[in-house]
Formats: C-alpha cells, structure tokens, sequence
C-alpha cells in the first residue's frame, strides 16, 4: 500500500485494489464467455411432498471459464448486475432453460415445470417480456411450465412498472416465485398486489430450523401468511429426511435441496429422475 504522507489522502489500500482489479478482470472475461460457450445450466429438482414425485426444477447457472476454475454464481452474478451484462447471459439461461423443459416434455414428462432466476437489471433494462416470450416461441414450451423467480426487493422498486411487466407476463400464462422470503424487507401485505404464485422461504430459516423451537415457529408462520393469501410454498435447503418430513408436516407443498439432489447437469438430471424411462 502506498503510505499516506502528512496532508495527503490515502487513495487505496492494497486489498480494494485488488478486489477492484478482480472484477474489472471478471467482467472482461464474462464478456466473452457466451460466445465461448463458457456457461452451463444445470438442473435442481423440486420435489411435491405429498407423493414424493418431481414437479420441475430450478435452473442454476454455472460458469467453466476456459483454463481457469469454475466460478460460482455468487461471484459473478454480481459483477454481471452491475455491468448490465445479466440482460444477455440472462437472455441465454431463459432460452436454454425453455429448449431443455421442452426436451423433457418430449422424452416423457409433459408437466414438467422450469423456474428460472431473473435479476431486477432483467426487468429495469432488460426488454424481459419480449425475450421470454421469444424464447417461449423458439422453443415451443407452453407458458404454464415456465416460472420466474423474482426478489424481494423488486418488489419494493417503485419505476419501470414491476407490477405492470410481472401481470402481463401473468396474463400470459407465466408463474412467478418470490426468492428468499425471509431473508429481506418481507412485507406480505405489500405481496398480494402482485401476480405471485409462490413463495420460496429461504434456506437459512430451513437450516434454523433445528437449532431452536422459534425457528421452525418462523416457518410455521410464514407458511401460515403464504397460504392465506392462496399461496404455495416451496422450502429450499432441505438436507435430510428429517427436513423434508417437519416440512411437510408444516403445510410446506415442495421442497428443493442436497437430500434428493445438487444441481446437476441437464443430461445427469434427466438420468436421475428417470426421464424417458417410465413409457
Ligand atoms: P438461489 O436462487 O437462492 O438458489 C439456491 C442456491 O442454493 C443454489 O446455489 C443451490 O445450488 C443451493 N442449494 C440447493 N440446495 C441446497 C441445499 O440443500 N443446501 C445448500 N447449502 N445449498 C443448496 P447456487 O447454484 O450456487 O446459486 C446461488 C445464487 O446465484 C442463487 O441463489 C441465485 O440467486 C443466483 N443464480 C444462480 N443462477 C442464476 C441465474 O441464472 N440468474 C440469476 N439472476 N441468478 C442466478
Ligand atoms: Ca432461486
Ligand atoms: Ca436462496
Ligand atoms: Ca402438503
């Protein structure tokens, strides 16, 4: 680091630099990575815990960067926000997500649903209603079997007509999902002006669930709210058998998580759900 002379303002320390320095790098090489074909979307199962049964899944990005290590999405999701770059990485995971859904329908499993992350840049500078629904077209997925997972707080964003863009995208069929309920300003009076199906209770209060009694109250509470208000329930996190059962019990209609299966990729997922091989 350089040293602060008398009257002299200390520009950087040696670790803001380096940081700055990482995702002005990350962001170089995330520019070229869809055309090197650097990205892949792997599949986690939802599971009904009522029958057990897989009703779709969640399509999680991952990033190979060639000759380099895998990144995790926690890392470059952000420096794709801020750089506007999510519109198009953004715009190749809908399309990916809608051509595999539709390749499962053909292999055997017609109802099965995809959920796809959607970043609040997608709806502020994004033209999202026009690329979803070209990539619903391209693919020929019906629109029922395609659910966006949205965040809190674009919920609580007051321009670009978030309300307006999800109802039409509503009108259309499409399903939305509220992501990591709990986890932020959670308003569920504010919810219900929105076309929202479902809520996502996240897997921190998941996880908590086991350490003290007023956690797995939380829960209780938040399926209690969700279902009044008509909606269904998924817990993400679920990690052992013991999760999945207090979930169910709960009132919780779907879980995701470690115990039936990581993300995984799209060929991998269809061999572990057995796709194709009920006929
Ligand atoms: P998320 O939407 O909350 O996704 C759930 C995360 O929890 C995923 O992490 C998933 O792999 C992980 N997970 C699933 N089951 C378990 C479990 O039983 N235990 C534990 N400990 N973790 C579990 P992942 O894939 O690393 O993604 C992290 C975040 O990155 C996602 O959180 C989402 O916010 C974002 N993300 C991923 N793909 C996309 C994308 O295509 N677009 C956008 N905008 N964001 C994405
Ligand atoms: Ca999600
Ligand atoms: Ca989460
Ligand atoms: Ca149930």
């Amino acid at each position: 680091a350089k040293t602060a002379g008398r009257n002299v303002v200390k520009l950087y320390d040696e670790t803001m630099s380096n940081q700055a320095i990482a995702s002005v790098t990350m962001a170089a090489n995330l520019k070229t990575a869809i055309d090197r074909h650097e990205f892949s979307l792997y599949f986690q199962p939802k599971i009904d815990l009522d029958t057990g049964k897989i009703k779709g899944a969640e399509a999680l990005l991952r990033w190979f960067p060639e000759g380099g290590d895998p990144v995790p999405p926690d890392q470059f999701i952000p420096v794709a926000e801020s750089t506007g770059m999510i519109v198009e990485i953004g715009e190749w995971v809908i399309r990916e997500a809608c051509l595999q859904c539709k390749r499962i329908h053909e292999l055997g499993s017609p109802d099965f649903a995809v959920a796809v992350n959607i970043s609040a840049v997608q709806f502020k500078r994004g033209n999202l209603e026009h690329i979803v629904l070209d990539a619903l077209y391209v693919s020929g997925l019906e629109s029922k079997y395609l659910e966006l997972e949205l965040t809190e707080s674009l919920l609580l964003e007051d321009e670009y007509d978030i309300k307006g863009q999800i109802s039409r995208l509503a009108a259309k069929g499409l399903t939305f999902s509220l992501d990591d309920f709990g986890k932020g300003y959670s308003n569920l009076g504010n919810l219900s002006k929105f076309d929202i199906a479902t809520l996502k209770i996240d897997q921190s209060f998941v996880f908590a669930m086991f350490d003290t009694t007023q956690d797995s109250a939380l829960v209780e509470a938040i399926v209690r709210m969700g279902k009044s208000l008509g909606l269904k329930i998924v817990a993400e996190g679920v990690e052992t058998q013991r999760a999945a059962n207090i979930l169910g019990l709960l009132g919780v209609d779907f879980g995701q998580g470690y115990y039936w299966s990581k993300p995984l990729p799209v060929d991998d997922f269809i061999c572990y759900a057995g796709i194709g091989k009920e006929a």
